[in-house]
């Protein structure tokens, strides 16, 4: 659907692709870093599947109202994340996956050349970053060790010369973490020592990595493909040229509900001066037209307008998986500037949908299960790349969250909807019975919509309403902490019994 980025083979095409990819020749090393409290952040090997495997899980203390992990011990020093017990958003971040973390070495992003991983050698937890492409020439890095194992989460200590910095984009703050090393890439890569060099992994015989190259030695020349060969953007999106803006115009206090019940990611901004209802911004005019022709259905009058490419940030990337493992894409609704619905006592259905969906994702990969998510933390995502997220992901299934509204009128709607349009019935009937079993909503039912996110997504996708932020009893249920967790749980438990039939 999307077209292929050609493999490219010299340094100086590698750096076009990554203009490609960019929204404009001049973005394309754009991206800063910026330096981080080391105290406020901490690397963490997260087990998954018991321990068996971990991953790598970054997190930072953005505000002190509450902290975020706790320490304990030492080789390992034992993490515990606190912030799985309440609602972190705006007082912790928590990155997950490569959306929020990847590798910058001496001022270069290699994000898509290596991928973070955590691997077990004798007893110890490695912190390093493989190739992509090419992994038996090309050698991996060491980052970071546990100085220990332990089947639960510990704290990774970084190896002299690393640290963690921020990603910012024309002076403005990211969410994005770098690990990062300001050293040329020859460096970083001496000072992993000849046992990682060969791809050593738990099989390997791990000698103890020489944090400095001894005195004297030369360093290992680089091969070749170790510079050379960007890797294929898996369906990458060239986000340049023109784009093509749905919007309606704002006629009533009722429009952005109208819409809504539509496309339930359209959102309130101003273009050109005016107050309108965003529904998406799309790459194709085809997909735009129809989805202007779906709200004319509903007796909705939507405009197409020009617009230039999202940013970069609105964008997120899979990271890329194992073939043959099982993937399930979880989808936050809103973030950023667009809060979603907003209900009693002022809750927004954006910290809601993100509260819930970590939760599943960590219920999900304790049960082995690869989770990645659109978004795991409060930024601005568009329609369009959601679903081309879950595509390029090749998710197995695809899970929408949101909360619902009505009238602050009407208190009294309160209840559960589970959306599909097609492939994604049985998906939604599995959930929406967990929810029911598990919580005391209401329920008003499992419902079919042409909801872009469903329509588009070739796996079985599927949008759940959690609940009303403008019905006392579902408000009530949202501002409860554990209700949220409750709901939670029984979305995990329901897409387990779904994947494991
Ligand atoms: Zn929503």
């Amino acid at each position: 659907m999307l077209p292929l980025i050609r493999r490219l083979t010299t340094l100086t095409a590698a750096a076009a692709a990554a203009i490609a990819i960019a929204p404009s020749p001049s973005l394309a090393n754009q991206f800063s870093q910026q330096d981080i409290d080391p105290s406020r952040v901490v690397a963490v090997a997260s087990p998954v599947r018991n321990g068996a495997l971990h991953n790598l899980m970054i997190l930072e203390q953005v505000s002190n109202q509450r902290p975020c992990w706790q320490e304990t011990g030492s080789a390992p020093t034992q993490i515990e994340p606190l912030l799985l017990n309440f609602d972190f958003t705006g007082i912790c971040n928590r990155l997950v996956d490569s959306n929020g973390y990847s590798l910058r070495v001496n001022g270069e992003d290699l994000g898509l050349r290596y991928r973070l991983e955590i691997t077990r050698q004798n007893n110890d937890l490695v912190l390093r970053a493989t190739p992509v492409r090419d992994r038996t020439t090309v050698p991996p890095i060491e980052i970071a060790r546990a100085n220990g194992s332990t089947n639960g989460f510990a704290k990774l200590q970084l190896n002299p010369g690393w640290r963690m910095t921020r990603r910012t984009f024309n002076g403005q703050a990211l969410g994005h973490i770098y690990l990062t090393h300001d050293e040329a890439l020859n460096v970083p890569i001496a000072a992993a020592g000849p046992s990682l060099a060969q791809g050593g992994g738990s099989s390997t015989p791990a000698t103890p990595a020489p944090a400095t190259p001894a005195p004297g030695q030369p360093l290992p020349v680089i091969p070749p493909q170790a510079t050379n060969p960007l890797p294929p953007v898996p369906g990458g999106t060239p986000a340049s040229g023109t784009y093509f803006r749905v919007i309606v115009p704002i006629a009533n206090a009722n429009t952005l509900q109208q819409v809504r019940s539509v496309e339930p990611e359209a959102f309130r901004t101003t273009v050109n001066g005016q107050n309108v209802v965003q529904v998406g911004l799309f790459r194709e005019r085809s997909r735009a037209e129809e989805v202007q022709r779906n709200l004319a259905q509903s007796s909705i009058t939507a405009n197409i307008l020009n617009a230039s490419p999202p940013a970069p940030a609105s964008v997120p990337t899979p990271p890329s998986v194992p073939q043959g493992q099982r993937v399930v894409v979880i989808d936050a609704g809103h973030g950023g500037r667009d809060p979603g619905a907003v209900g009693i006592g002022g809750i927004q259905e954006k910290e809601i949908n993100l509260t819930i969906a970590n939760r599943v994702q960590q219920r999900l990969q304790e049960a082995g299960f690869t989770v990645l998510m659109t978004r795991s933390d409060d930024r601005e995502i568009d329609l369009e790349p959601r679903v081309a997220y879950a595509q390029r992901a090749n998710a197995d299934i695809f899970v929408s969250i949101h909360a619902n509204a009505i009238s602050m009128s009407r208190p009294d709607v309160n209840g559960l909807e589970t959306y599909y349009y097609s492939s994604g019935q049985r998906l939604a009937q599995v959930i929406h019975n967990s929810i029911l079993r598990r919580t005391d909503m209401r329920d008003r039912g499992v419902r079919q919509a042409r909801f872009y996110v469903l329509r588009y997504s070739s796996m079985p996708a599927v949008l759940v309403e959690t609940g009303f932020v403008t019905g006392s009893q579902d408000a009530a249920r949202f501002q409860n902490m554990n209700s949220r967790m409750q709901i939670a749980d029984a979305i995990a438990e329901g897409i387990l019994e779904y994947l494991r039939r």
